[in-house]
Order: C-alpha cells, then sequence, then structure tokens
C-alpha cells in the first residue's frame, strides 16, 4: 500500500485563488485588504518565512505594509509599532514574525495586537474563542491542517485522532479544532509514558514536536491519515518533517511530504485571516 500525498502546494493555491476573489470584492468595495509585517532582527529563516507571506500576499491582493527592525530594537520601541498597526486603518491583520530577541517579552508584544488584527490567533481572546467553538481568527498552521485532511476527503467524525505536541499555537488548538470536527482526540507531549502505543491507535496522526523522522512506520496504523507539522533541518541543511516520510508512506493512507505539506497552507491561512479581518471591518 502506498498513501496518498496530500500536496499542500497545490491545495494552498487553490485556497489563495479563492481567497484573491474576496479580496477583489473588498478592493472594489474600497476596502483593500492589508497585512502588517513586523521583523526583528536578521534571522535567515525567518527573512524566508516573511518573504513567502508576502509573496502570498501580492498573489492574493492583499496589500503589506513592511517594519524591518535591527535586533537591538527595545521591547518599547516594538510596543510602539504595534500600536501604530493597531490604528492604522489601512492594516487588518498583524504578523511579528517569531521568534524575537532574546530580551523581548514574546507574549506581551504579542498580546498587544489588536484582537481583531491577530491573525496568527495566537491572542487569548481568539484561543478562548477557539475553545468555546466560536474562532473569529484562528490558528494558522492548526487550521490549515484541517483544510488538508478536509479537501483530501480524510473522515475525521468518530475517528481517533493523536495529537503530537501541545504548544499553545498548533498542537493544543489542532485538537480543539479535530474536538470540533467530532474526532476523539489524544493529545501526546514530552511526558507521554508509551508514545508508540499511543501513535498506532491513531486513524489521524497530526505531528508538531520538531524531532526530524522520529515517527517510523512501526507507530502507524495501517491507512492512517499522516499530517506532518514539523519542519526541522537536517545537517546537510535540508528540511524534514517529524515524520520519516520514505518508510511511513508504505503503510500510512494519506501523507503530508515536507516541504510542500503544511507549511504552504500556512501561509495561505495567514492570508485567509487577514481577508476575513478586512471583511468584518467593511461590514
Ligand atoms: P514547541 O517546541 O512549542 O512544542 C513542541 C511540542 O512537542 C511540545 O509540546 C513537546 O512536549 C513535544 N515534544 C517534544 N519532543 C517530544 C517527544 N520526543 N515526544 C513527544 N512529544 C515531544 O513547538 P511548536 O508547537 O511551535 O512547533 C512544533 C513543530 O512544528 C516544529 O518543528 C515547528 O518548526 C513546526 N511548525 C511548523 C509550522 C508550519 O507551518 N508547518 C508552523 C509552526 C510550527 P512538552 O510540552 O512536554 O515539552
Amino acid at each position: 500500500m502506498s498513501a496518498i500525498i496530500i500536496d499542500g502546494s497545490a491545495i494552498a493555491k487553490q485556497v489563495l485563488a479563492e481567497q484573491k476573489i474576496l479580496a477583489g470584492r473588498l478592493t472594489a468595495g474600497g476596502h483593500t485588504p492589508g497585512l502588517a509585517v513586523l521583523l526583528v532582527g536578521d534571522d535567515p529563516a525567518s527573512a524566508i518565512y516573511v518573504r513567502s507571506k508576502e509573496r502570498a500576499c501580492r498573489e492574493a491582493g492583499v496589500l503589506t505594509f513592511d517594519t524591518r527592525l535591527s535586533a537591538d530594537t527595545s521591547e518599547n520601541e516594538l510596543l510602539k509599532r504595534v500600536d501604530a498597526m493597531n490604528s492604522d486603518p489601512r492594516v487588518h491583520g498583524i504578523l511579528v514574525q517569531l521568534p524575537l530577541p532574546r530580551h523581548i517579552n514574546a507574549v506581551k508584544v504579542l498580546q498587544r495586537i489588536a484582537v481583531e488584527k491577530d491573525v496568527d490567533g495566537f491572542n487569548w481572546r481568539n484561543l478562548g474563542a477557539l475553545l468555546d467553538g466560536h474562532p473569529a481568527l484562528a490558528p494558522c498552521t492548526p487550521s490549515g491542517s484541517m483544510i488538508l485532511l478536509e479537501r483530501a476527503g480524510v473522515p475525521i467524525a468518530g475517528r481517533h485522532a493523536v495529537v503530537l505536541g501541545r504548544s499553545s499555537i498548533v498542537g493544543k488548538p489542532a485538537a480543539l479544532m479535530l474536538l470540533e470536527r467530532n474526532a476523539t482526540v489524544t493529545v501526546c507531549h514530552s511526558r507521554t509514558a508509551d508514545l508508540a502505543a499511543m501513535t498506532r491507535q491513531a486513524d489521524i496522526l497530526l505531528s508538531a514536536i520538531g524531532r526530524p523522522r522520529m515517527i517510523t512506520a512501526d507507530m502507524i496504523k495501517p491507512g492512517a491519515a499522516v499530517i506532518d507539522i514539523g519542519i526541522n533541518r537536517l545537517p546537510d541543511g535540508k528540511l524534514c518533517g517529524d515524520v520519516d516520510f520514505d518508510v511511513v508512506r508504505q503503510k500510512a493512507g494519506w501523507i503530508t511530504p515536507v516541504p510542500g505539506g503544511v507549511g504552504p497552507m500556512t501561509v495561505a491561512m495567514v492570508i485567509a485571516n487577514v481577508i476575513s479581518a478586512a471583511g468584518s471591518t467593511a461590514t
């Protein structure tokens, strides 16, 4: 058996094309969606992420407002920049690219972003709304993962979904989204006693642990849907996921590659959130 490979790049393209139509309608009504991106320091990986988000914005008809700050920018200065974007009517979404330099309190900065412009979905009010089943702006990586499952035709209701990782931005919101879609959900983490015993029960396995190729074929239930969220850089500079793709694809029913799986969907969902935020202010 060989798994269906879920092509995240192709699905992200479809999503962006759909979003472009919505952005066009908003622009015609005088409300062109706008995204402000704040990048502090010169981390090369962050610069790549920011460029890919800006490229996707251009493709979808979303304006971008770029602020690049040096690594020694003070927390106060960054907070002032966030405040300025919060009150700029051209800006419907604000992204502060992580990681921030160590001297800046990332939680404080992220929570300063106005709740209605929080297109990463990290604000506690947006996370609380997700908990209560009424998400307005939901975290992009888990919501992108849900779209991959849905568009690939993976049944979710009544299935056992196992989520690896419990961060507030990926693992926990992914678990809530699966629960909302009527899966029975187990969340695992670094203290889980027997990880393989859990993963072998998974009809749907989402891995967000950041451990290169740790999920091997013997940990997979035959026919399972495997969504690999992890992005890990190998010593030779290449990227890989948490899942040992070449062997797991022989046993799984569906699988996402890294790169070209969840990553492009994360970017597409940021754009979708900006357009949704712009739509809310236009009505
Ligand atoms: P965090 O480091 O915040 O969380 C990692 C989670 O994995 C923690 O809950 C940790 O457990 C758990 N974990 C770590 N090692 C193990 C292990 N050996 N067994 C079981 N659980 C383990 O990471 P993020 O949630 O921010 O990101 C996770 C991965 O997803 C990373 O590789 C990141 O690069 C990637 N990512 C990809 C995105 C995309 O667009 N595709 C976007 C965002 C992230 P504990 O809580 O006990 O410490």
